[in-house]
């Protein structure tokens, strides 16, 4: 399958660009490198209606993440706090890492 590269990953801190939830930080919750899509805990939620399954749920209305383009996000660096684009580098042991391109910190750690 092909796999996009995907300039953030699980737990990094982002802000999202674009959409209602503009300017908003918050936690990467799950990516999807085949799609270029991420969730974004707490964020881009939705509101779904569901019916009653029985035994499953009540149904009613429940308010879910919904995935944003990877595109949507920038990176919010760890170090200097700021949203960022990422470069990566190439450690003495061959490992491939993020750094900040604003304070040139690594952002893998
Ligand atoms: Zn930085």
């Amino acid at each position: 399958m092909a796999t996009k590269k995907m300039h953030v990953k699980k737990n990094d801190m982002v802000m999202i660009t674009a959409g209602k939830d503009h300017g908003k930080t918050g936690k990467v919750q799950r990516v999807f490198p085949e799609k270029g899509r991420l969730v974004v805990e707490s964020l881009n939620v939705v509101k779904r209606h569901t019916r009653p399954r029985p035994g499953q749920s009540e149904g009613g209305i429940i308010e879910k993440e919904a995935s944003l383009d990877a595109s949507n996000v920038m990176l919010v660096c760890p170090s200097c706090s700021k949203p960022t684009r990422t470069g990566k580098r190439l450690l003495d042991d061959g490992s491939k890492v993020r750094f900040c391109k604003k304070c040139n910190e690594i952002v893998d750690k």
